[in-house]
């Protein structure tokens, strides 16, 4: 069989995120739903690598920057590892994956992005990670953060969600709750002048629990522009048909949309921590 389209050396196949899944039984009674997402006034996206974003809920970031949210995109590595080259090395392909990302963001109307610069496929939720991320909420301050599903570990019969991702969400989540909102956790970042912060409300991409549709039907060329400035990973294949396909059934699985209600869409788990 031959290797999928995007797949890196290290297997790590950011193609093969999806959007959502079929959530079958798993859905909350109606009145937990929530059909229309409200727009924030400034975001955080936390990402494992350059393009989870692009594919999973770029959709979304394009269509809160042109409603006028200030987004400001994290990515903790700088995707290192993804190339089946043997001449690449990890050194320039991150120097690459990074000028991509910032090309994307460009693309989507993203204020800022910053790199953390943690190594591709080898991320694991400790507390260094906790404390950076926490330190990059105190400073950016955002309304609404968005991040992986860390309880995506694996679904259907073909897919194992790659761990970063999941490491990712983890530590997201621990530095929003409760590390970005007590004082008394990691004081060193008192000393930076970083006061605490309380997110209020979080959205998870790429897992299997969505419970809130955003309809990105005016977006969806934005978004594949984005995720095709990811040249070194899509470059040799167009994402067009897959992405709308996901889109396309991210909408079907709305349970209760509104009639006017657009043909693609991205759903979240949303979490409301007022
Ligand atoms: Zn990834």
């Amino acid at each position: 069989m031959s290797e999928r389209p995007g797949s890196g050396s290290d297997g790590h196949a950011d193609t093969e995120i999806p959007t959502d899944q079929p959530i079958g039984d798993d859905v909350l009674p109606s009145e937990e739903r929530t059909e229309t997402a409200p727009t924030p006034k400034r975001v955080l996206v936390i990402q494992a690598h350059p393009d989870d974003v692009e594919f999973g809920s770029s959709g979304t970031i394009a269509r809160w920057a042109s409603e006028g949210a200030e987004i400001h995109y994290c990515s903790i590595t700088s995707g290192d590892k993804g190339s089946a080259d043997p001449e690449m090395t990890g050194v320039a392909l991150a120097t690459t994956r990074e000028r991509e990302q910032r090309a994307a963001c460009d693309i989507l109307g993203v204020t800022s992005v910053i790199f953390l610069g943690y190594l591709d496929a080898t991320l694991v939720p400790d507390l260094n990670l906790r404390r950076e991320l926490t330190r990059v909420i105190r400073r950016v301050k955002p309304d609404v953060l968005m991040c992986m599903d860390p309880t995506m570990r694996y679904t259907g019969k073909g897919y194992i969600n790659h761990p970063d991702h999941v490491a990712a969400g983890e530590a997201s989540l621990a530095a929003v709750f409760p590390s970005a909102r007590d004082r008394m956790t990691f004081p060193e970042l008192l000393d930076e002048g970083l006061e605490p912060h309380k997110v209020a409300e979080v959205y998870l991409f790429a897992g299997e629990h969505g419970d809130i549709w955003v309809d990105i039907s005016g977006h969806m060329e934005t978004k594949l522009a984005a995720l095709k400035a990811h040249a070194s990973q899509v470059a040799h294949w167009d994402p067009t048909e897959m992405i709308q396909t996901w889109a396309r059934e991210t909408t079907e699985r709305h349970p209760d949309k509104p009639a006017d209600f657009g043909e693609f869409s991205e759903s979240f788990k949303h979490i409301k921590l007022d």
